[in-house]
């Protein structure tokens, strides 16, 4: 398997001083994917700036406009959550890019699959607003790019970020072409992504909301991907899936409360994998969202990767989690789900 790793220096230069999504994080990733040796089973694919027309396919010219301003004004906070530095805006601008790279090479079948390896993240970013550490939505920008580029009739995205994505659901709400399926810690930042959000208007159904009561792990994690995404993605039959990859629901994370290993981790990209081959010749892009513990972030990336490219004996470095939090029983909320989405 022929498995793209997107990636430049610009995204250590989106200098977000002592916040939590800081430049440590890709270079942690970096470094352990080089020193495991697994950086040299990937192929290289160079970046490259998204335009302002692929940019304002989500966002608006005047919000773009604005967040090009406060990086030549030298930076500053954005929202209470999001703060940028003078390169903040190229870094942006080359995160969509890099998520849009990804899936012309996925497309273009350089790649069998590829991963974004990008910050800024970008599922909280809406059409005219920055939000939790989010400058410009990388992936509903990749994916609106691949509809149009390709004339695509159907797109998944699958969002496994412990965080709703509230910006890729609002922006493909009432679009039939884009099921968008998240699992998330519920209640929580950003407080959307209740069961009863299912779309609107010729795009009701296509929004499949998880909500996950804190402290749920690998088991959870595993029950749904079987019960609900996978039948959802068989009935939506999509002809490329991407995944806004955020690795916070780890144990070890200390931004939320649940309980998944990098086992747990290396087994749903496994379950997506499968939905890949089987419903559209294994099209598959990740794109990097969360993960703030750099040791979970970096070991389950690599893990990632692993199933990407059919390795057996994925490495589970911090094992599974020592917390005893008793699981939460999901089956109600599963059943729920079940109902409301008309799953068999
Ligand atoms: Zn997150």
């Amino acid at each position: 398997m022929k498995v793209g790793f997107i990636y430049d220096p610009i995204y250590l230069k989106h200098d977000t001083g002592q916040h939590v999504e800081n430049a440590t994080r890709l270079e942690a990733i970096i470094s352990h994917l080089e020193q495991t040796r697994l950086k040299q089973q990937l192929t290289p694919i160079r970046p490259r700036a998204a335009s302002i027309e692929e940019v304002s396919l989500v966002h608006h010219k005047q919000y773009i406009s604005h967040v090009q301003d406060i990086a030549q004004k030298g930076g500053g906070w954005l929202d209470a959550d999001t703060v940028m530095s003078s390169s903040s805006y190229e870094a942006a601008i080359y995160a969509a890019g890099g998520a849009i790279r990804a899936t012309e090479a996925v497309m273009n079948g350089e790649v069998d699959s590829a991963f974004a390896l990008v910050r800024p993240p970008g599922h909280h970013a809406t059409s005219q607003r920055a939000m939790g550490f989010c400058l410009f939505n990388n992936i509903a920008i990749a994916t609106k790019y691949a509809l149009a580029r390709y004339q695509l009739e159907r797109i998944l995205i699958i969002d496994f970020d412990v965080h709703h994505g509230n910006a890729t659901q609002e922006t493909f709400y009432d679009n039939p072409q884009v099921l968008y399926i998240s699992t998330h810690q519920y209640p929580f930042y950003p407080g959307t992504g209740s069961i009863g959000e299912t779309g609107s208007g010729g795009g009701k159904e296509t929004t499949v909301n998880i909500p996950l009561m804190a402290g749920c792990g690998d088991a959870e994690y595993l029950q749904v991907f079987e019960q609900i995404i996978v039948p959802a993605a068989r009935r939506f039959d999509p002809s490329l899936i991407l995944v806004s990859a955020g690795y916070d629901a780890h144990w070890a994370d200390g931004i939320a409360l649940m309980q998944m290993s990098t086992t747990g981790f290396v087994q749903i990209v496994g379950a997506i994998r499968g939905l890949a081959d089987e419903l559209c010749s294994g099209r598959l892009v990740f794109t990097l969202e969360g993960g703030y513990n750099l040791t979970a972030l970096a070991t389950s990336i690599k893990a990632t990767f692993d199933v990407l490219l059919g390795n057996t004996n994925v490495e589970d470095p911090l094992g599974q989690s020592p917390h005893n939090l008793a699981a939460p029983g999901i089956a109600p909320l599963v059943k729920a789900i079940k109902e409301i989405h008309n799953l068999s």
